[in-house]
């Protein structure tokens, strides 16, 4: 193999991330045209792999949105730290396989290690059992997953062997701001997205636990440890309690909100979150990992094991504790805990503690200015999210299409409580104080000049 395309790569990677400090964030809509160049039929022959790199960085480069930079502030995305991404580009050389600890006892010791990690700093009970999976959706899946075994084998049926056909129903409480992600995942594993009870939810988002129906049978409840809108929390606490009184399991979608608890200043939102059964997380979002990477814990790590166990093949290994395949839905799994690990250890507690904290900060200051500036803000900012409102709906909107047009950021939409709302998300490790200065002053001065 040339070397010089490895060194290559680096080359052209440092030159794109240079970049972001300075182009707008969303693409040109010719950069997005030229897309097209990469497309088309399979050509016959190969290309010399330089010769590829190239192409890719030509084109697809400029057709990035910048993400990776600090002023994007669209959904709830991450980007990734530098120590993450290098030990992403080594992982990718050398190309590990998770499935089982043998194909690569470093992948696996790291995943464990990493693991332990965010347990630790998320509080999580220390016996819970961790998994790596893509993100929080399959995390949501997983934890959900575990919970139907405990429910079904406390009822005296077996799910894995048999499957729902002839089960005892489950009963399934969520908020009515319930993310999406757990209603797919629970209409993946057959508990269908319209079976479940909604409970209705306070100003900002939390579920009322007054309103949560008195629970009988197997049942599982779904809390929410940070709302995609408000960044809110469930009392999480009083729903365990609730819920355990009946034997219930609850499940805590924690996508971004639990990293709170890696924040002493903020470690009073998570209360009560240590007394669940289950939890998903990202960690492509605010540990700021490359993509794809979410996290699952089980407190009581069989109900997981027993959920994504597959029949036994002679050719793949059993151990007392476990493969690791045997916790997740995938067979061959990349080396997520390598990106994790790194990301971790170039943190340090007090880094990862200071990473919570600052985007927090750069939300509440944003509001702020937002709010000097006349804008209406729509949440309580008691994390890293902010709603804002521009005046009518229509008037929001049109703001958010020509912020995210003017480029010196990029914010979404949203209704909150049937009002159209700028949507902003700090959640990168390379947002400054300079880039939420001059990502105000961009927004304020669009909604001006369209006032005006
Ligand atoms: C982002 C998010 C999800 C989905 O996570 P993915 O990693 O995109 O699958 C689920 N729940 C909440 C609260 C989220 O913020």
């Amino acid at each position: 193999m040339d070397e010089r395309l490895l060194t290559d790569a680096a080359i052209r990677a440092n030159r794109y991330l240079v970049s972001l400090k300075t182009r707008a964030v969303a693409p040109t809509e010719e950069a997005v045209e030229r897309i097209d160049r990469l497309c088309g039929p399979l050509p016959e022959d190969g290309e010399d792999p330089s010769s590829v790199l190239e192409l890719l960085d030509e084109l697809g480069s400029p057709a990035t949105v910048a993400s990776a930079g600090g002023r994007y502030f669209g959904f709830v995305i991450g980007s990734a730290l530098p120590a993450a991404l290098a030990a992403n580009w080594l992982a990718g050389a050398w190309d590990q396989n998770t499935a089982v600890e043998s194909m690569s006892p470093v992948a696996a010791r790291l995943e464990t290690t990493a693991l332990e990690w965010i347990g630790d700093s998320l509080g999580i009970p220390p016996n819970a059992r961790g998994a790596f999976v893509t993100g929080d959706t399959m995390a949501n899946f997983s934890g959900l997953a575990a919970a139907r075994h405990s429910v079904l084998e406390a009822a005296g049926w077996d799910v894995e062997a048999r499957g729902l056909f002839g089960a005892p129903p489950v009963t399934v409480v969520v908020g009515d701001e319930v993310h999406v992600s757990v209603l797919k995942a629970l209409a993946l594993i057959g508990f269908g997205r319209d079976r479940v009870v909604r409970v209705p939810t306070d100003e900002q988002g939390r579920m009322r636990v007054d309103q949560v129906p008195d629970l009988h049978g197997p049942t599982v409840v779904c809390a929410q440890a940070g709302n995609v809108n408000t960044g809110a929390f469930d009392p999480v606490r009083e729903i365990c309690e609730r819920a355990h009184r009946e034997g219930a399991w609850v499940h805590v979608d924690a996508a971004f909100g639990l990293w709170a608890n890696a924040s002493p200043g903020r470690r009073a939102l998570t209360a009560g979150v240590e007394e669940a059964d289950s939890w998903a997380i990202d960690a492509h979002k605010w540990l700021n990992v490359p993509y794809d990477s979410g996290v699952v814990f089980v407190r009581e790590g069989r109900h997981l094991r027993a959920a994504m166990s597959g029949a036994p093949a002679a050719y793949l290994p059993q151990s007392v504790r476990g493969e690791p395949m045997e916790y997740v839905p995938e067979m061959s799994r990349r080396a997520r805990g390598v990106d994790a690990w790194a990301a971790l250890r170039s943190l340090g507690r007090s880094g990862l503690s200071e990473l919570v904290e600052r985007s927090c900060r750069h939300a509440s200051r944003m509001a702020t200015l937002l709010q000097s500036g006349g804008c209406r803000i729509l949440n309580e900012v008691v994390l890293n999210q902010v709603l804002v409102s521009f005046g009518s709906d229509d008037e929001t909107r049109r703001v958010i299409d020509a912020v995210q047009r003017d480029g010196t950021c990029w914010c979404g939409g949203t209704v909150w409580h049937g009002t159209a709302a700028m949507r902003i998300s700090v959640s990168s490790w390379a947002t400054t104080e300079d880039d939420i200065e001059r990502s105000a002053a961009a927004i304020l001065r669009v909604a001006s000049n369209l006032t005006t």
